[in-house]
């Protein structure tokens, strides 16, 4: 174990200097005193190394490859950082005025736009502060729809088993009865158990149908026109989970497709950070048959540019929004960072953002797909699914090889997810990753592979190298200790 900074700490030992009171002193309330606070006494350089041997325990993009799929973790430039940081910006306080926050506005104002453009819709909200929370958003909005339309019988929303978690959670939060649909041998949807569930009666009953455009398997749907058409013809709407537009931005058009509303994870995509559940952005954009319903307020011009004067920017509420989903602006630390991104890439950058992600994705199933099985070996989106063990070798699985990851420095794939591949392993390199890093990994994923036949004790005993070994994992997440007190030295 790491030394806490209470087994550094040397009595007397002090890391501030104050300076000489120029004021009169006077005695404090003696009640009022703690005689022991136990605080630590340590110099500055004790604190500066301390926690800066902290920051390398754990792995994060700065430090090394993190191929986790559906996370994009591709990583954040530090422009972004400088841009946030602007007195302006950061010293904003949330409840000025529309008059006093006119840069601020103008910000929103643009992302929204841009978002818009980008998804082919007409409308967007940055209220939601994760992706989950715009699925949120955008499924409350369907049911809104429908509800003012007297249409209450459509109750059920469909849903592919190649989906996120979030995605049926998000139906069931919001009232719905959730139809799983199961996918074909391709991967796609399955079309005959799509026509199924919109024939006849049931098609009184659908709301709508959510889908992740690539799936979680890294996979454009061949179908997707039909499907929209037929959810449609049912009379309910589409919902494109969004978070995998890192394999669309500037190539393909969700609105154009058909879609009515989506969301978007800045906090991926757009290259905002996401450690630890940190703050994150879940942008909704909708077309021209959901955006009055978008969660507010939004950003509006509301006065035009004239010659004298620039544009006017307020907060409104769409006409018919389904409300605040989030204080204040939602995080607007978060539009910043996207407003940044964007404007170092523009429209030509971000389209190869997407090219160069899917060509990273490819590149490394092409070459791994001899050593790993790769059950649905096709053209993939942004990243792609394989499996986790070998013939003959019982005692390995996709958890091992990730654990076997860490001692190579770098950070494992998406374990177990989607969950109707066996022992999956979801890859996602991202576009911000080199040649070099991509064949290190490769060459890394081979030899793993001859490990596992040869010694594959090496594997299911990993990690070596790292801070802690393999940690159970679930007591783990049940007995968070996050911080250290001088109490556990008793
Ligand atoms: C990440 C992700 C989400 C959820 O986004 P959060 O910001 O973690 O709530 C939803 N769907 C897909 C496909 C994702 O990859």
């Amino acid at each position: 174990m790491e030394p806490t900074i209470y087994d550094i700490s040397v009595e007397g030992r002090t890391g501030v200097s104050l300076t000489n009171v120029d004021v009169p002193t006077s005695e404090l309330p003696a009640d009022l005193l703690r005689s022991d606070l136990r605080f630590p006494e340590v110099s500055e350089l004790q604190v500066v190394r301390h926690f800066t041997n902290m920051s390398h325990l754990n792995h994060g993009i700065d430090k090394g490859f993190y191929p986790l799929g559906s996370c994009t973790m591709k990583y954040n430039p530090k422009i972004n950082e400088d841009m946030a940081r602007l007195p302006g910006f950061a010293h904003l306080h949330p409840l000025t005025d529309d008059s006093g926050s006119q840069g601020a506005l103008a910000l929103m104002y643009e992302l929204q736009n841009w978002l818009a453009e980008i998804a082919g819709f007409q409308g967007v909200s940055l209220q939601p502060a994760a992706g989950a929370q715009g699925e949120l958003a955008g499924i409350l909005m369907i049911r809104k729809y429908h509800v003012e339309r007297g249409d209450k019988e459509r109750t059920t929303i469909l849903v592919p088993n190649s989906a996120h978690g979030t995605n049926p959670a998000t139906c069931s939060m919001a009232g719905f009865k959730v139809i799983e649909l199961p996918s074909d041998k391709d991967g796609n949807v399955d079309l005959e158990a799509l026509r199924a569930a919109c024939a006849g009666d049931n098609a009184r009953t659908i709301a709508g149908m959510m889908i992740i455009v690539p799936s979680t398997l890294g996979l454009f749907d061949r179908n997707i026109v039909e499907i929209i058409e037929l959810v449609h013809n049912a009379g309910g709407l589409l919902y494109m989970d969004g978070a995998n537009m890192n394999a669309l931005m500037g190539v393909v058009k969700p609105g154009e497709l058909g879609f009515d509303v989506m969301h978007y994870n800045l906090h991926k995509t757009f290259s905002t950070p996401h450690g630890g559940g940190g703050p994150g952005c879940g942008a909704v954009a909708a077309g021209e048959t959901l955006a009055k319903y978008l969660p507010g307020p939004v950003v509006q011009m509301v006065e035009a540019e004239t010659e004298e004067t620039p544009p006017l920017y307020g907060l409104r509420m769409p006409e018919k929004s389904i409300g605040r989903l989030k204080a204040f602006h939602g995080n607007f630390g978060m539009h910043v960072r996207a407003y940044a991104y964007l404007r170092v890439y523009g429209a030509e950058g971000i389209k190869n953002v997407t090219r160069h992600a899917v060509l990273n994705a490819n590149y490394i199933r092409a070459k791994l797909h001899d050593t790993y099985r790769v059950p649905y070996d096709r053209h993939c989106g942004h990243e792609f699914v394989m499996e986790g063990h070998f013939d003959g070798v019982e005692s390995v699985h996709a958890l091992d090889i990730s654990k076997r990851l860490m001692d190579y420095g770098i950070h494992p794939p998406t374990n177990y997810f989607p969950l109707i591949v066996r022992e999956a392993l979801l890859i996602e390199p991202t576009e911000t990753e080199d040649k070099a890093t991509l064949d290190n990994f490769i060459d890394v994923m081979k030899k793993i592979a001859q490990e596992a036949r040869e010694n594959p004790e090496i594997l299911t005993n990993a990690p070596h190298t790292t801070p802690v070994s393999r940690l159970d994992e679930v007591r783990a997440a049940k007995q968070l200790v996050l911080c250290c007190s001088p109490v556990l030295e008793t």
